[in-house]
């Protein structure tokens, strides 16, 4: 099965990396796929998944969480402030911070319901205009100000460019991630994981090589 092949394999980067077994967390990038896929790796036991849209898995998790216990969900989308609400009922973990609106709204959702999923910062490794995240040279500055507004910062998520050297752009997360004394790093798909293991990634999102392609029908 894939899932127990993705999970040798992490197993092999951290050994490789000389890290310890079990830190990289694998979240299973289900958006998309059909339920019977999901169901089928729920079924082998993995909990963590991963979701890039609020109102796709509001349709979809309510009802796997009666079957099944300890779901925990991953949102690595982007996140427009009127789903924060949803977002934050949803999610255990929100790995796209990436503007002070979205921050302060994420922090009086915080102060009214005594509670706040952990949160990564998106940054926008490569400057794309198209890309969200904060630019690299902002990312201090936007760390400082979600942590002065009491958010849970655990760390950095980015999405390289498709068409550069994955490895550069883990490479820096990690370096500004270090020099603001984060541990976390959301970083390494399907095609590069085992790259970004080796560069430190403690949460790898994995899809098309668990579930298999996304391509409708
Ligand atoms: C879809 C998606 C993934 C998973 O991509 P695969 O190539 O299928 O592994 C990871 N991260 C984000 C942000 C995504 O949107």
């Amino acid at each position: 099965m894939a899932l127990d092949d993705i999970k040798t394999r992490i197993a092999q980067a951290e050994a490789a990396a000389g890290r310890a077994p079990g830190a990289t967390t694998l979240i299973a990038v289900s958006k998309v796929q059909p339920n019977e896929r999901v169901q089928a790796v729920l079924d082998l036991g993995h909990r963590c998944f991963g979701e890039n849209r609020v109102q796709e898995a509001q349709g979809k998790w309510p009802a796997f969480m009666e079957h099944y216990d300890s779901i925990d969900l991953h949102l690595i989308g982007p996140l427009q402030t009127n789903k924060a609400r949803q977002a934050v009922e949803l999610f255990g973990t929100i790995h796209t911070l990436d503007r002070p609106k979205l921050a302060n709204t994420l922090a009086r959702l915080a102060q009214e319901r005594g509670d706040c999923p952990d949160l990564f910062i998106q940054v926008n490794t490569g400057e794309e205009p198209q890309k969200a995240g904060v630019l690299p040279a902002d990312a201090d500055a936007f760390v400082a100000e979600a942590r002065a507004l009491d958010l849970p910062v655990r760390g950095l998520m980015c999405i390289p460019p498709v068409d550069e050297e994955p490895a550069l752009h883990f490479a820096l997360l990690a370096k500004i991630a270090a020099r603001n004394g984060l541990d976390g790093l959301s970083m390494g798909m399907s095609s590069d994981f085992e790259t970004a293991i080796a560069l430190g990634a403690t949460h790898v999102r994995v899809g098309s090589a668990i579930f298999g392609d996304r391509t409708p029908g």
